[in-house]
């Protein structure tokens, strides 16, 4: 009986003069989200509302899914929509409604009416009170709760007559494309993926960079780091995927520098080589996901000299939660079954019996001084070969 949405947004409401850049970029993400959905669909912004009409046959549950994907919406509510053919009518559409969506209808209620039409013969109160009368005239067993009800049945006069009642949670945050841009250091892990989730939430448009060390490790280790980016992809919208050949600056390191360093030093190439292309494409800051103290390249020390190569701020979402509540998101966001994967990360392979966990930053320095005449080529080697993969 749907055949439109009214999406509710929060946050993007209170942003002043300019609420309708907002709104447009709001608009322009359900667009996008719903090109890959079954049917037509007229997406229009109206006197601070924002509709979502199918012009076609469609799924609604795969159209519900998508919409739960679009970062800025509050809330998706199922709506109908009809002509203003008397108030007749009226009462009889919304004895229909409730007669439809509820099945079990021993239940409070409560009608509230709005006219955006003034000229219309009734006020709202006085179109909420005949309502109300209607439907529990068709159902003795409703009763009236203005204060607390079950069911908040909405009945708007615009243009046309618009009928809801329910409102289906949104992912909250605010669309992509309005906070910038952000380059994640995505593995094939639990959390980078994650971390990259909640950055985008934010409206921050995201690009990735996955090292890669063939033969170190697989194609299929890369073919997962992909199908990540492809689920993120479902929130944020297109992913350019940078794939950086790691494998000979990793080897370099691993020959050259003490081996309880080589996960800090190669840390350090990574967010240089990240930060290089970040300011190439226009990205505003790195984005990783790391959290205090979970292995012991993460620990206050150990990020202190992994952030002093970079001059562009390093964004670190997870970085206060525990393994399992980041587990947690993501099983609700969807990467969770593709991280846990078996398939080898190029941090594991290299990775010390005994990584040092209170780093000195000129020690490190002194030590990766030992690689200086070679690994600037490697680097820029490294740049030049990148793959770079759109994910959609
Ligand atoms: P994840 O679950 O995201 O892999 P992790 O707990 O395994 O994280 P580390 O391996 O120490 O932690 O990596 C910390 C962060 O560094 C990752 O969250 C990610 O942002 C980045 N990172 C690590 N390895 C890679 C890689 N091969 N390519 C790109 N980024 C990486
Ligand atoms: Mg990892």
């Amino acid at each position: 009986m749907f055949t439109s949405f009214l999406i509710k947004y929060a946050e993007i409401g209170v942003k002043g003069g300019n609420r309708h850049l907002f709104e447009d970029a709001l608009v322009h993400q359900i667009k996008v989200a719903l090109k890959k959905c079954e049917g037509k669909f007229y997406v229009h912004k109206t006197q601070g509302r924002i509709f979502v009409e199918a012009q076609s046959e469609f799924d609604y549950d795969e159209t519900v899914a998508r919409l739960k994907q679009v970062f800025g919406i509050w809330g998706i509510c199922p709506v109908t929509c009809a002509e203003d053919q008397g108030f007749e009518k009226l009462r009889e559409d919304v004895v229909r409604y409730i007669g439809e969506v509820y099945q079990e209808r021993n239940k409070t209620f409560k009608v509230q009416a709005r006219r955006s039409d003034k000229s219309y013969p009734k006020t709202s109160m006085e179109i909420s009170a005949d309502l109300g009368e209607a439907i529990l005239n068709a159902y003795p067993e409703m009763r009236v709760d203005v204060h607390n009800p079950e069911i908040l049945l909405n009945v708007e006069l615009r243009e046309k007559i618009y009928l809801y009642s329910e409102i289906i949670p949104g992912p909250g945050g605010m669309p992509v494309g309005t906070g910038g841009k952000g380059m994640l250091l995505l593995s094939g892990g639990i959390d980078s993926p994650v971390a990259g989730y909640m950055i985008a939430k934010r409206g921050v448009k995201i690009d990735a960079v996955y090292f890669h060390a063939p033969p170190y490790t697989s194609e299929r280790a890369k073919q997962k780091v992909v199908d990540l980016a492809r689920i993120v992809s479902g929130y944020t919208g297109p992913i350019y995927l940078h794939v950086i050949n790691f494998t000979d600056i990793q080897l370099a390191i691993y020959e050259n520098c003490p081996h309880e360093e080589l996960t800090i030093i190669m840390r350090r190439y990574m967010m240089r080589i990240a930060e290089h292309l970040a300011k190439e494409t226009g990205c505003l800051g790195l984005i990783t996901g790391e959290s205090i103290g979970q292995v012991a390249s993460q620990t206050m020390a150990s990020m202190a000299v992994t952030n002093e190569v970079c001059e562009l701020p390093v964004y670190r979402p997870l970085i206060g939660f525990d393994k399992q509540e980041i587990v947690e998101l993501s099983e609700k966001i969807g990467t969770f079954e593709t991280s846990i994967q078996p398939y080898e990360d190029c941090c594991t392979i290299f990775v010390a019996k005994h990584p040092v966990t209170k780093p000195k930053a000129d020690v490190i320095r002194r030590h990766e001084g030992r690689l200086q005449g070679k690994i600037e080529e490697l680097v820029k080697t490294a740049l030049e070969t990148e793959e770079v993969i759109v994910v959609e």
